[in-house]
């Protein structure tokens, strides 16, 4: 298996520092506000890569942290009048819906940063003896210029990043010696969250907490790191220079970054205000359409997000569940066991199940992987309906496997879009206008089954989701 690894800018064999394991950390996100398709996009991505290295039989470790302690946690805390915890503790259960609805896994733990702080302070502590950070009226300061390899990672010579700065200086930081050093630890403002530490109260800074968190649930030496691109520089670049100085030993061997989703040719972000939250667009989208959209293009590669793309998907999306349920139809009304036929057609199933196999090998090409799965669905549409039961079985659980491992559910989704909700309220309506009270009836009954309330008021019918 070969994965494209950042810090080398080549496609390398994957070999994990224990046979049969793997252990991999992903950036998670800042709890302070619903997540947007964009946050999403690592999340889909890398959840399948788990999933595909969980195929291949390693076990995972799988790292994913919640950010929760932030300057716009802290803003919004404020604006609302509540604790900083009230908030992310919300966006946590959140977030944490959306990942269910767009089927990426839970972690192995999702760390808190707010709960490790004690292993941050201990990696601050160590950097400060081996004189490779520092304190001033307390604020802690990373030495940058004391990691020798800084920049491997982004290929930055440090010499340019010390050109660019040489100018600013950010009030607060009047104690830093060298304007490339970045905080490690932050004193307390007042009305802020702050812990007891060494330098007096305060609060660490966002990069160590991925060090620390990484260090306690991995190890020292990890497989795979990964985030969206934009983390490389300076977070994942700082990540190193922390980690390796206090450990001594190679922080990650495998750095894997995914392209940003765009909208019109810009990368969606909150500060922008260019952005769709995954809960609007699931009003609009079953969230399995929006998975395998984003599933549609390789992680490396930018993905436009557009209504024609995402119907497109849904259409491609349809084809293979319609595959699916005529495969089970097969299943259920077909007879006998495998022919000299059927034998054939296994071959190219076979085949095609490499063609996936080679596809996700390759730097997890997941384009090319539902290609494969595409050239599957023709197959059975040729040949499930006059094949045998032990045909159509071997080729259901085929075709089924290698969506799960895209994380794809092959079950039509039952929940009702707001559209479907307003549709069927019409029926019932023009069924009681009709003085057709049981098929009325009966679509309140399937509504209600669905979880949807409906209140009759003298404006029209409202509803609600229960
Ligand atoms: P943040 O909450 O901004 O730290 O982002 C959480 C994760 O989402 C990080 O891995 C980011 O790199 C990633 N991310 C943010 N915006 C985008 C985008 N438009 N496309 C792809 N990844 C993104
Ligand atoms: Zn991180």
């Amino acid at each position: 298996m070969r994965v494209f690894n950042t810090l080398t800018r080549k496609k390398e064999e994957f070999i994990p520092v224990q046979e049969g394991k793997v252990g991999m950390y992903v950036c998670g996100p800042t709890v302070y506000n619903y997540i947007h398709i964009g946050n999403a996009r690592p999340m889909i991505v890398f959840d399948t890569v788990r999933r595909y290295l969980e195929y291949k039989g390693y076990d995972v470790n799988y790292v994913s942290n919640f950010t929760d302690v932030d300057d716009k946690i802290i803003k919004k805390a404020m604006e609302e009048g509540v604790e900083s915890v009230v908030i992310s503790e919300r966006f946590i259960e959140e977030c944490k819906k959306d990942m269910e609805g767009l089927n990426v896994k839970p972690a192995t733990i999702h760390p808190k940063a707010t709960e490790e702080i004690g292993g941050m302070i201990r990696m601050i502590q160590t950097l400060i003896e081996k004189g490779h950070a520092y304190e001033a009226d307390g604020t802690v300061y990373f030495k940058t210029r004391s990691f020798k390899e800084y920049g491997k990672l982004s290929k930055k010579n440090i010499d340019d990043l010390e050109a660019g700065h040489r100018d600013i200086k950010v009030r607060g930081e009047e104690g830093k010696k060298d304007p490339l050093d970045f905080v490690l630890w932050k004193p307390k403002k007042e009305g802020e969250p702050a812990w007891k530490s060494p330098w007096g109260e305060g609060r660490p800074g966002w990069h160590i907490e991925c060090s620390e968190m990484s260090k306690k649930y991995i190890g020292n030496t990890i497989d795979i790191h990964a985030g969206g691109e934009d983390l490389i520089f300076p977070h994942h670049e700082n990540e190193i220079a922390q980690s390796e100085a206090c450990n001594d030993e190679p922080f990650a061997n495998y750095w894997m970054h995914n392209a940003f989703l765009n909208i019109d040719g810009e990368k969606m972000s909150k500060s922008a205000g260019n952005f769709f939250t995954v809960r609007e667009i699931s009003e609009k989208y079953p969230l399995q359409v929006i998975r395998f959209f984003m599933l549609s293009a390789h992680y490396r590669s930018p993905l436009n997000f557009s209504d024609t793309l995402v119907e497109s998907s849904k259409n491609g999306l349809d084809r293979i569940l319609t595959a699916i349920d005529s495969l089970r139809d097969a299943v259920s009304s077909n007879e006998g066991t495998l022919t000299g036929e059927d034998q054939k057609h296994l071959e190219k199933v076979q085949e095609l199940v490499k063609k996936y196999e080679a596809a996700m090998e390759d730097d997890f090409n997941t384009a090319d992987a539902i290609a494969a799965i595409f050239e599957m669905v023709k197959l059975a549409n040729i040949t499930a309906k006059d094949g045998s039961r032990e045909y159509a079985e071997k080729l259901l659980e085929t075709l089924e496997k290698l969506c799960d491992i895209l994380g794809i559910i092959t079950e039509r989704e039952e929940e009702l879009l707001d559209a479907d909700v307003e549709a069927l309220i019409e029926e019932r309506q023009a069924a009681r206008k009709e003085r057709n009270f049981a098929r009325a009836d009966e679509i309140r009954d399937q509504l209600a089954a669905q979880g949807i309330i409906l209140k009759d008021s003298r404006e029209g019918v409202k509803w609600t989701r229960a």
